[in-house]
């Protein structure tokens, strides 16, 4: 069989690498080669950019007003609906995602990010009038919303098209000309993307460069003529973006790694507990940022809840993610899977034990892929590696603590804060709680309740600024004021003992 192969997208068409170079793309759960991507290089990224600085630059879409964005924004949304089943299926042979999830969750928020920012972006005030200010003279005051121009979208393989659209349909909201370089690892729905949308953005708004982070993404952070760039990725890799953009002061959006802390008080319905403490860290396999991670537990409770979630994760099903029966996919490659069973392995060393799961999985017709049993490790405490660090698989760390201020100061003793949440019957005292956590989602009685009209993103090392709503749409836009002087009067007007 030909293995399809995937193109930049520069300038409204497809082009191939000035290099001549591709890569392999693998199933995660077959260890297939299911396609070969253009390996970008900064020649490449170079001929984007200039594409897309031609389109943000021309007025037709710089200022086109906000009621025919959304309009465009809806269009968008019905062409991702109309191409459905065919981007679930790629996604799920790229990611490695189950196409329960894909179908059910994913692809519906992707539809949900361009309706509310369809909705937002149709009011949304891009000039402001100040109130008159009479004294020293008559000045009109306006605060203009303007797009940055060039705008870097880097993206993350777990989730590549919600990622996609979180950052794109903001930007483009905001009349911006995008450059996106999508994991390489899986390229194929962000390439889609750009075919089936091609008819419905003007050339050189929507741009995709292939190819590795150190190559093309590190020459998108230094790129003079990039004004922005928005990542979806690891802390170190976060880190690394945001010191080659301060060489030219991009403003940047990081979306980082996260150690999930949530706090289960005595009070809380257990049964309700293991299921969603087992949703908040097993979906995708436990390869989410804001997962769960952390289950910090009040000690009177220990036993009963880790029989739940013992009984509970035995119903998970592990398995191909192409059977919509199937609960956990594998882990992104078998190497990932590897460093995950390390992290298994060494806090059992280190004291935890193992409430269940903790081995590999064999999946008939998946040999090639690695998938772990649904893991949950109980004695653990914040030294630990496993619950310092993002593992980045299905493994739950419980610890145990007495008072609740114990357990907010747990939930707190991590580098990262992107998401955090309390289960309790007391609504009253999770609310007191929330304040206290260092995180930038709280939860309470829930996990991954992301809303499209809510701010996202995460605290300390899980990043900075915030995707999604109106925020979303700001962190896209710049901000200019314009001061007209009216009854213009040398003689009336103080001039500081410029001239006398
Ligand atoms: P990664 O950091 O390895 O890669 C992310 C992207 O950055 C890829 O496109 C990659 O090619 C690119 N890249 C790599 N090196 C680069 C460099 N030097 N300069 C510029 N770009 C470079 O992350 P990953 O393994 O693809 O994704 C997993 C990570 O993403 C996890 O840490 C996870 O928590 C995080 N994540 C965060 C969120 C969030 O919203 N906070 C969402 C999803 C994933």
């Amino acid at each position: 069989m030909q293995i399809p192969r995937i193109e930049h997208f520069i300038a409204g068409g497809a082009l191939a690498p000035a290099g001549g170079q591709y890569l392999e793309v693998h199933n995660p759960a077959t260890g297939e080669v299911i396609a070969e991507v253009a390996a970008g290089s900064a020649a490449d990224l170079d001929r984007a950019v200039a594409a897309a600085q031609a389109a943000a630059a021309d007025p037709a879409w710089r200022d086109m007003p906000g009621e025919q964005r959304a309009t465009l924004l809806h269009a968008l949304a019905q062409r991702l609906y109309a191409h459905a089943e065919e981007l679930v299926y790629l996604e799920s042979i790229s990611s490695g995602g189950t196409v329960s999830r894909i179908a059910g969750l994913d692809l519906p928020a992707a539809l949900d990010i361009c309706w509310t920012m369809a909705g937002i972006v149709k009011d949304y005030p891009f000039v402001e009038n100040l109130p008159a200010r009479p004294l020293p003279e008559l000045t009109h005051g306006q605060v203009v919303k303007e797009p940055i121009g060039v705008c870097g979208l880097i993206t993350a393989w777990n989730f590549p098209l919600l990622l996609l659209l979180a950052k794109t349909i903001p930007a483009l909201a905001a009349g911006n000309a995008v450059v996106v370089k999508p994991s390489e690892l899986t390229p194929q729905t962000t390439a889609r993307f750009a075919e089936i949308t091609a008819d419905l953005l003007p050339p050189g708004v929507f741009n995709v460069v292939h190819g590795h982070g150190h190559e093309v993404g590190a020459a998108m952070s230094r790129h003079p003529d990039i004004g922005k760039i928005s990542f979806t990725g690891s802390s170190r890799v976060g880190k690394l973006i945001q010191v080659a953009a301060a060489e030219t002061c991009k403003r940047v959006t990081l979306e980082l790694g996260g150690k999930g802390a949530a706090i289960v008080r005595p009070d809380a319905d257990l049964n309700l507990v293991a299921y969603g403490a087992l949703f908040g860290v097993m979906l995708n396999a436990g390869q989410m940022c804001e997962s769960g991670t952390r289950l910090i537990v009040h000690k009177s409770i220990e036993q009963p809840l880790l029989a739940a979630l013992a009984e509970t994760a035995a119903r998970l099903a592990v398995g191909n993610p192409l059977d919509p029966a199937t609960s956990v996919g594998p882990l992104s490659s078998v190497a990932h899977g590897e460093k995950v069973l390390d992290y298994i392995r060494l806090a059992l060393d280190e004291g935890a034990h193992l409430v269940c799961g903790g081995e590999r999985v064999q999946v008939p017709g998946c040999e090639g892929g690695l998938f772990i049993a649904p893991t949950v490790l109980a004695g653990t405490n914040n030294r630990m590696k496993a619950a310092r660090e993002e593992i980045f698989g299905p493994v739950l760390v419980v610890m145990t603590y007495e008072d609740d201020e114990e357990a907010i100061a747990l939930a707190n003793d991590s580098p990262y804060g992107l998401s955090a949440g309390v289960w309790t019957a007391d609504l009253v005292v999770a609310q007191r709680m929330s304040r206290r956590l260092q995180a930038g989602s709280v939860w309470i009685n829930d996990w991954h309740a992301i809303r499209t009209d809510a701010p996202f993103g995460g605290y300390k090392e899980s990043g900075y600024g915030r995707e999604f709503g109106i925020a979303g749409l700001e962190s896209f836009l710049e901000t200019k004021t314009v001061i007209t002087a009216f009854q213009r009067d040398p003689h009336a007007k103080p001039l500081y003992g410029l001239l006398h």
